[in-house]
């Protein structure tokens, strides 16, 4: 298992019911690792766990050598990691550039924060345009775009994303794994859940597949296409919708 990230037989849950029943996945430095799995599945529920939403009834988690099951969401932030959030969930009565600021709350070198604004700015043209607009009047695809950006905020080693595509329109998917591309030539970690196979074929390095709590594939993207029972369920109804 890789010491980059590597979680072990995580069990969480919700009062007596669990969502995930001992999940044991990794993700490597510099590589796009892609979560699939259908509604229900737990992915939710793992991506809150890594980020110390929520915490795990029993297993570990090690992040660059060091257990954070346990820890705080924000002391998890400053070991590297930040979340891209399911539906987006950007402040809405805040503006772009308050946003933005609060990705940086665990950050005290100002100057340097300042500087990431900038380049975040520079990379997403359409937040500059609106950096003072309340992002609730964003379009969904701009919202998500700021989740990116505000996530990037913490300058993380290892971005988590929770189906960052999901009610988008094809053309802003498109940009959406544009980002992603961009972000894994820079040297950024991804950890993504995603049912948009044939997008994450484009980026992804390596898959899981999970259903009622637990990993029930694991494998590299040529496995994707060879396994019938996924091609079935993901790329077939995929290729039927479009
Ligand atoms: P989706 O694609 O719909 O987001 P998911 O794979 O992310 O699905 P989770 O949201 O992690 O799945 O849910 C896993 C299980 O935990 C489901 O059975 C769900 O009903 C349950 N669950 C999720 N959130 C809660 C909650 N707050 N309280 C109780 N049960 C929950």
């Amino acid at each position: 298992m890789s010491a980059f990230l590597s979680i072990s037989n995580v069990v969480t849950a919700y009062g007596k019911i669990q969502a995930l029943k001992g999940v044991t996945l990794g993700a490597e430095k510099g590589r796009v690792t892609c979560l699939l799995g259908p509604n229900g599945a737990g992915k939710t529920t793992l991506m809150m766990t890594i980020s110390g939403v929520l915490k795990p009834q029993a297993g570990s988690i090690q992040f660059l050598g060091k257990r954070i099951d346990g820890a705080s969401p924000s002391r998890i932030v400053r070991s590297g990691m930040a979340l891209v959030p399911e539906n987006r969930l950007v402040f809405k009565d805040m503006t772009v550039l308050e946003n933005l600021d609060a990705g940086a709350i665990t950050r005290t070198d100002r100057s340097k924060v300042m500087e990431n604004r900038e380049r975040l700015l520079q990379r997403f043209p359409r937040l500059r345009e609106r950096a003072r607009q309340e992002a609730g009047t964003l379009s969904g695809g701009e919202q998500q775009m700021l989740a990116i950006a505000r996530a990037l905020m913490s300058n993380p080693t290892l971005l988590l994303m929770d189906e960052p595509s999901v009610g988008l329109a094809p053309l802003v998917v498109q940009e959406i794994f544009g980002v992603i591309a961009e972000l894994k030539k820079d040297g950024v970690s991804i950890f993504l859940v995603e049912q948009n196979v044939n997008m994450a074929l484009k980026v992804a390095d390596h898959f899981y597949l999970m259903e009622h709590g637990r990993v029930v594939f694991d494998g590299a993207p040529d496995a994707i296409a060879e396994n019938e029972a996924i091609s079935r369920a993901y790329l077939g109804a995929r290729r039927e919708a479009s």
